[in-house]
Parts: structure tokens; sequence; C-alpha cells
């Protein structure tokens, strides 16, 4: 089922939404919802430190979706961005309480 384009086209997907990150929404360092062209996904990232997403393309092949890859880039590229690990892009959830 895996196609090595299709496995392009997701990181071209996953740069897309890193592009756009108010499609991000944080629940907590843990949880994130990313909104899509029509769904709103939901990850989460369990004890291991994998993430999760609701989207079917996550199975037993252990690919992960173009939106757990864009939540990884994000996360890279606030790690690169200097930001302390625990402030960023967390901040969210003292607002929402
Ligand atoms: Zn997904």
């Amino acid at each position: 089922m895996e196609w090595p384009s299709s496995r392009m086209a997701q990181i071209v997907k996953a740069k897309r939404y890193v592009a756009e990150p108010e499609r991000f929404s944080w629940q907590g360092p843990n949880r994130v919802t990313l909104q899509g062209k029509h769904h709103t996904h939901t990850l989460t990232r369990d004890a291991h430190g994998d993430w999760h997403c609701t989207c079917s393309h996550t199975g037993p092949s252990h690919s992960p979706c173009s939106h757990i890859r864009a939540v990884e880039m994000l996360q890279k590229q606030n790690r690169r961005l200097s930001q302390p690990p625990s402030l960023a892009p967390f901040q969210l959830e003292a607002t929402v309480g």
C-alpha cells in the first residue's frame, strides 16, 4: 500500500501545515488538534513520545500521516528557534484554564 511518491506527498502536505501554524490548536504538550482542509484531526502523544492521529493513515505499517509529520516538523522548528521546550508552543494552556 505504501508508495514512495505518497510518502513524498505527505511530506509536502506536512510542510504546508507547518507554514500555517494557526491550523494547530494545542491543548497541552501531548495533545493538539490540526485543522485540515475538510476535517479536524486530533493528535495525541503516548508515553513513548510517539504521535497518534485520528485520521486513518496510521496503521500497522507504522508510517506516520502528514499530520503527525507536520507536528514533528513544527516541534523541531520551535526547538531551533531556541525557545525553552517547556514554554513553546504550549502557553495557550494557561489561558484555557
Ligand atoms: Zn493524520
